[in-house]
C-alpha cells in the first residue's frame, strides 16, 4: 500500500477549480463514473471467484455477503456523501503466462508486465470494447490517464497491495488514452482465499484514483489515524473504514467553512460540510472538524454513537504518519486529537476508543489535554466548547464565546432565520451589536449563494429584515451572519421550504 504519492497542496487548489467549475452539477446529482477492473489467474492458482460475484462485489448497490456489508460502490458512493458512483467494467479471467509462485518471487516491478499482458489480452479480445465510456483522471499527477485501472489477482503476488505508476506513456489504449496509475490486489485473503476482503481495493483505489495518502506508520511503530481512515484503517473485519475528512474534502466531495472567533457552528453529521481552522503564518498547517455517526455505512468502528473528530494536520510534513513523536520537528502530517489526552495512537495502543471523540461536555483549547497549539506550540486560538447535538443530524459547537451568550448580546439568540413561506428568508435580530451587517446564504457544499448587507443602528433591541429566497431549491442551508467592524460572527441553519 506503500508506493508513490500525489503532492496534496497542489491537488487541493487543483479539486477547488474542479469543484467551481462543475459545482452546478454536483450540487444535484452524482457524478458517473467507470473504471476497469482486469482479473488474472495462475496456472497453479486457477480462478476463484466468478466472473459475475467480483461484478456483484465493485458494482452492486444492496448486494451483500456475510464479511462484506458494502460494495465498492456503495461505499463510494456513501463515503463520497453522494457525489459519485462508481462502477468498474470487469474482464476476466487472463490467464497470467508464468505461475503465482514465478510472480511472487519477482521484483514488484514485474506487476507492469501482468498489467500490460492483460491489457493487450483483453484489446485482442474485445476489438469492440469502448474505451470511451472509462472516466479520465483530472488530476494534475495523472492527467488524462484512465481514473481507476485495477488488477485483481487470485494470489497475492509481487506488487500485490499497492497503488503503482505505468512510466509515461506505457501503455496507450486504443482510444489513445494512456494507463498511469493503477492499483494490484486480490480480493481474497492471503490466508484464506474463501473470504473476501474489500478494504485493500478500496484503500488502492483513493491512492490512484484520487491521490490519498498513507495514514498508518509506515514501520508499525504507532497506529496513524487508525480506524478513523481507510488509508489507516484495516479492521481485519469485513467493514471498510471511512474515508476521513481531509480526504473527502481533497477529492471536492465536501466543503470546508472557515472557523472564525466567536462563532457558532453547525455540522451535518457524515455530510458535505467540515469545519477548518487554518494556522494564519502557515496555510499548510490546520485543523479540520467532521462530524461522524456510527450508522453510517463504513463507520461501524467509529466508538461512539455520534461526535465530531478533530484532525490536526500539517501538509509541510514529507514522511506521513510515520513520526509520532509529537513533537514540532517529529510528527505526523494526519493526526487525531484525542480527547483522553492518552495519545494512544502514537503509543500503538489501539486504532481509536471512544476516548478519542468530542461530544457533549468536551473541550478543546489551549488549556486542554490534547491541547489546540499549532505545531510549535503557539496557541492557535481554537477554543471548542458548547457542543450540542440537535435533532436534525447535524452538531453544533462553538469556537470562542459564541456571541450570543456575551453579556453585551444578551439574548441567546442574538438573531433567528426562518423561511416565511413567501419566498422570503426572515432574519430577526436581538440585541446585536450595532454595524454593518453581512447575511450570507451557503449552501452544504459551502458556496456562498447570496450574500447581502444590511445596517443595525444603535440601541436597536430587535429589528426584522426579510431577504429573497429567489432561485434556491428546497434544501438544507447554513445563514451566516458577520458584522462588519464588530467580531460578530453568527451561522444558523435554515431548512427552505
Ligand atoms: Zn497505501
Amino acid at each position: 500500500m506503500v508506493k508513490s504519492h500525489a503532492p496534496t497542496n497542489m491537488l487541493r487548489f487543483f479539486i477547488f477549480v474542479i469543484f467551481i467549475t462543475s459545482y452546478g452539477t454536483r450540487l444535484h446529482g452524482q457524478v458517473d463514473l467507470k473504471g476497469l477492473v482486469l482479473l488474472i489467474d495462475f496456472a497453479d492458482d486457477p480462478m476463484d471467484l466468478p466472473v459475475a460475484r467480483v461484478d456483484s462485489l465493485m458494482n452492486g448497490i444492496t448486494y451483500t455477503e456475510d464479511d462484506v456489508p458494502h460494495t465498492i460502490r456503495n461505499y463510494y458512493m456513501v463515503q463520497s456523501r453522494d457525489s459519485i458512483s462508481l462502477t468498474h467494467k470487469i474482464f476476466g479471467y487472463y490467464r497470467a503466462p508464468e505461475t503465482a509462485a514465478w510472480y511472487a518471487d519477482q521484483e514488484w516491478t514485474i506487476v507492469y508486465d501482468l498489467l500490460t499482458d492483460a491489457l493487450d489480452s483483453m484489446v485482442a479480445q474485445n476489438p469492440d470494447f469502448d474505451w470511451d465510456q472509462l472516466s479520465i483522471n483530472d488530476k494534475p499527477w495523472a492527467y488524462e490517464s484512465f481514473l481507476s485501472i485495477n488488477v485483481v489477482t487470485t494470489a497475492w503476488v509481487a506488487g500485490s497491495g499497492g497503488t503503482h505508476y505505468l512510466p509515461d506513456g506505457d501503455w496507450v489504449a486504443p482510444n489513445g488514452v494512456k494507463v498511469r496509475a493503477f492499483t494490484s490486489q486480490a480480493l481474497t485473503s492471503p490466508w484464506d482465499p474463501t473470504f473476501v476482503r474489500l478494504f485493500v481495493i478500496a484503500h488502492e483505489i483513493g491512492h490512484a484514483a484520487w491521490g490519498f495518502p498513507d495514514t498508518y506508520d509506515y514501520d508499525g511503530s504507532s497506529y496513524g489515524t487508525g480506524f478513523y481512515s481507510v488509508m489507516s484503517g484495516n479492521q481485519l473485519a469485513g467493514e471498510v473504514e471511512p474515508i476521513g475528512g481531509p480526504f473527502f474534502v481533497d477529492a471536492g466531495w465536501a466543503s470546508v467553512i472557515d472557523i472564525e472567533p466567536n462563532g457558532g457552528y453547525t455540522l451535518p453529521i457524515d455530510g458535505k460540510l467540515v469545519a477548518r481552522y487554518v494556522n494564519p503564518s502557515n496555510p499548510n498547517e490546520y485543523f479540520l472538524i467532521e462530524a461522524c455517526k456510527n450508522s453510517t455505512p463504513g463507520n461501524a468502528a467509529f466508538p461512539v454513537e455520534k461526535g465530531l473528530v478533530i484532525w490536526h494536520i500539517d501538509e509541510d510534513v514529507t514522511t506521513f504518519n510515520t513520526l509520532e513523536n509529537r513533537t514540532l520537528s517529529e510528527h505526523y502530517a494526519y493526526s487525531i486529537e484525542q480527547k483522553d489526552g492518552l495519545y494512544d495512537l502514537e503509543n500503538g495502543v489501539n486504532q481509536g476508543d471512544a476516548g478519542d471523540i468530542y461530544v457533549e461536555g468536551s473541550l478543546f483549547s489551549s488549556s486542554t489535554n490534547p491541547n489546540s497549539n499549532w505545531w510549535n506550540d503557539e496557541a492557535s486560538g481554537l477554543n471548542i466548547n458548547s457542543i450540542e447535538f440537535l435533532d436534525d443530524n447535524t452538531i453544533r459547537f462553538c469556537n470562542g464565546t459564541c456571541v450570543a451568550s456575551t453579556p453585551e448580546n444578551n439574548s441567546e439568540n442574538s438573531f433567528q432565520v426562518y423561511d416565511n413561506n413567501k419566498g422570503e428568508l426572515i432574519v430577526q435580530t436581538v440585541h446585536a451589536p450595532s454595524d454593518n451587517y453581512t447575511l450570507e446564504i451557503i449552501n452544504m457544499l459551502g458556496a456562498v449563494l447570496v450574500s447581502e448587507t444590511f445596517n443595525l443602528a444603535d440601541h436597536q433591541v430587535m429589528n426584522t429584515f426579510s431577504f429573497s429566497l429567489a432561485g434556491l431549491s428546497s434544501d438544507l442551508y447554513i445563514v451566516r451572519l458577520i458584522g462588519q467592524e464588530t467580531e460578530f460572527v453568527q451561522t444558523k441553519k435554515v431548512s427552505l421550504n
